[in-house]
C-alpha cells in the first residue's frame, strides 16, 4: 500500500498548478516515499503506459505529466497538429494506476518572467535530431528541467524510442547534478513492428501501413550489416524508404554510447541504427540496437 497516496485505479489526483503539487509531493517525500516521474506530451499509448507500469513497480508514488511543450517544436505546424486526447489520457492513466497527473498550462511552465537557460549539451546537439531540428533539444531540456524542479522525483522514466533524447536528458541530469535515477524503457511496438508514437494518430490508413517500413529497414540493417563499411547497407536502407514514398532525414549507424556516426564497423563496437523520415506531413523516428557491447 502507498500510505499517503491514492493508488486504487480511478483515484488519480490531477494537479494543474505547482504549489499544491509540490506540497503533496513534499509531504510524501518526507515520509520516505520514492517518486517515479513520467513526462509526456499526452495522446497516450501503450508505450507511455509501459513507463507508468515500470514506475509503479519501482516506486511508492508515480507522477505523470502531460504538457505539449511549445519550445521543443521547431515546426509550428507540427505543434499545431500535435494530437490532444486529454480525457482519454486520464482514463488510461487511471486504469494503469497512476497516482498523480500534472496537467499544467503553458504559463505555469513558462511564466512571464521565465528566462530560458542555455544548456551546454556539447556535440550531441549537433548530431541527428539536433541537426535536423534546430533548438529542439534546448526546448526538451527547458521543459524537463522545469518539470524535474517541480516534481523532484527519485526516478525518471524515459523511452528508448527517443534514443538521443535519453542521452540529452542524462546530460541534463549531469549538468544540474540532480539526484535522480534515470530508467530507460524498451520501445513498445505495434504488432507489425511500428514503434508506438502519438504522431501515428496523424497517419491515414494507407500511410499507417507504409509506416511499418521504418521497422523493416531497421531489421534489414540488423540482418545485413557486416564488419566493414556501413555506407552500402545504409544507402540500401534509405532507398528502401524512398521507394515507399518517405522523405528521409537520416538513416544512420552510430556508436551506441556517443552517437557519433560509424563509417567503418569493426564488428565489436556497440552500435545503434537511427532513422528519421517524413511520410507526407508526419515525421517519424525509430532506432534499433544492432550490436551491444
Ligand atoms: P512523448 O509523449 O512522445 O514526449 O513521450 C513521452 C515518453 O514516452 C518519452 O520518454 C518517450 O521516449 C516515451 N515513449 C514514446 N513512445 C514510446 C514507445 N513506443 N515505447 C516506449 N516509450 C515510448
Amino acid at each position: 500500500m502507498h500510505p499517503l497516496s491514492t493508488t486504487n485505479p480511478g483515484n488519480m489526483i490531477i494537479f494543474k498548478t505547482i504549489a499544491p503539487l509540490r506540497e503533496f509531493l513534499d509531504r510524501n517525500r518526507n515520509h520516505g516515499q520514492s517518486i517515479g516521474f513520467v513526462p509526456t506530451m499526452g495522446a497516450l499509448h501503450e508505450g507511455h503506459i509501459s513507463l507508468i507500469r515500470q514506475s509503479r513497480s519501482e516506486n511508492s508514488l508515480t507522477v505523470c505529466s502531460i504538457f505539449v511543450n511549445p519550445t521543443q517544436f521547431n515546426n509550428p505546424d507540427d505543434f499545431a497538429k500535435y494530437p490532444q486526447t486529454v480525457e482519454r489520457d486520464i482514463d488510461l492513466l487511471e486504469a494503469a494506476g497512476c497516482d498523480i497527473l500534472f496537467l499544467p498550462r503553458q504559463a505555469t511552465i513558462y511564466p512571464a518572467d521565465y528566462v530560458a537557460p542555455h544548456y551546454e549539451l556539447g556535440y550531441i546537439e549537433s548530431l541527428w535530431e539536433g541537426a535536423h531540428r534546430p533548438g529542439h533539444f534546448q526546448g526538451v531540456c527547458q521543459v524537463v528541467d522545469r518539470l524535474l524542479d517541480i516534481t523532484l522525483p527519485t526516478h525518471l522514466y524515459l523511452g528508448r524510442k527517443d534514443y538521443q533524447q535519453c542521452m540529452v536528458i542524462a546530460r541534463l541530469i549531469e549538468l544540474r547534478q540532480l539526484p535522480v535515477i534515470l530508467r530507460i524503457a524498451e520501445t513498445v511496438r505495434e504488432s507489425d513492428g511500428l514503434a508506438m508514437s502519438s504522431r501515428n494518430m496523424r497517419l491515414g490508413p494507407e500511410e499507417r501501413q507504409t509506416a511499418t517500413n521504418i521497422y523493416q529497414v531497421l531489421r534489414f540493417l540488423k540482418e545485413n550489416l557486416r564488419a566493414g563499411e556501413t555506407a552500402p547497407v545504409l544507402r540500401e536502407g534509405k532507398s528502401m524508404l524512398e521507394s515507399k514514398g518517405f522523405v528521409v532525414d537520416y538513416v544512420a549507424i552510430a556508436n551506441a554510447r556517443s552517437l557519433e556516426p560509424v563509417a567503418r564497423w569493426d564488428g565489436r563496437e556497440p552500435i545503434v541504427a537511427l532513422i528519421a523520415a517524413h511520410l507526407h506531413a508526419v515525421r517519424l523516428i525509430d532506432n534499433m540496437i544492432l550490436h551491444e557491447a
